[in-house]
């Protein structure tokens, strides 16, 4: 069967987001078309105003409406320790806790030479950067629990190594192969206290 043209458009737009297949963008396009209009222009309008407003800290790289972040121009924060994570959904994770009180640093993924992304394709240069300056004494590495998230690691670890830096990697109370970002907070919490050095 052959869609017209506006939905075959709009299903080939949710097949853009990660997750959706054919069969899926058919339902999402078809319970479009059996929406409200307003409700249809204020779900475009929320897509809009949120990659407009939006935009990635220029210090750590956390999604952010003014730069730098909260995070980052909040003097209460201890700058000696910088939290890696692998995405902006895992600072916020990580805030649920409210236990952390040091920066982070958002790498925008993690090395995966499967996919053919190495450590120049991440936030690894700028984190090197950022470094430099010597106030930071503990990085810790909150990568995923899984082969990219600890080959990104293993490989930041190593880097850190000649600069003196205390590594630390969280414990491995969160499920192996898991998303940082599902983990509840106590997991989460145990995680960062058990961290140890690498
Ligand atoms: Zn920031």
């Amino acid at each position: 069967m052959q869609y017209p043209e506006p939905i075959t458009k709009l299903m080939d737009s949710f097949m853009k987001l990660p997750g959706i297949g054919p069969k899926t963008a058919a339902r999402l396009a078809f319970f479009v078309l059996d929406m409200k209009e307003d409700t249809v222009l204020g779900f475009a309008k929320a897509l809009v105003d949120a990659k407009r407003d939006l935009t990635y800290c220029s210090v750590c790289g956390h999604i952010t409406e003014q730069d730098p972040c909260y995070i980052c121009s909040d003097p209460r924060r201890d700058r000696s320790i910088v939290c890696v994570v692998q995405e902006p959904k895992d600072v916020i994770a990580m805030e649920k806790m409210k236990e952390y009180n040091g920066l982070y640093h958002v790498l925008h993924g993690a090395i995966s030479p499967m996919d053919g992304i190495g450590p120049e394709d991440i936030r690894v240069p700028e984190l090197l950067k950022r470094l430099q300056d010597e106030t930071v004494q503990e990085v810790i590495l909150a990568t995923n629990p899984n082969i990219e998230g600890e080959a990104t690691a293993m490989y930041i670890s190593r880097l850190l190594k000649p600069t003196g830096i205390k590594v630390t990697r969280i414990a491995h109370g969160l499920p192996v192969g898991g998303d940082l970002e599902y983990a509840d907070e106590v997991t989460l919490s145990k995680a960062m206290e058990g961290r140890r050095e690498i």
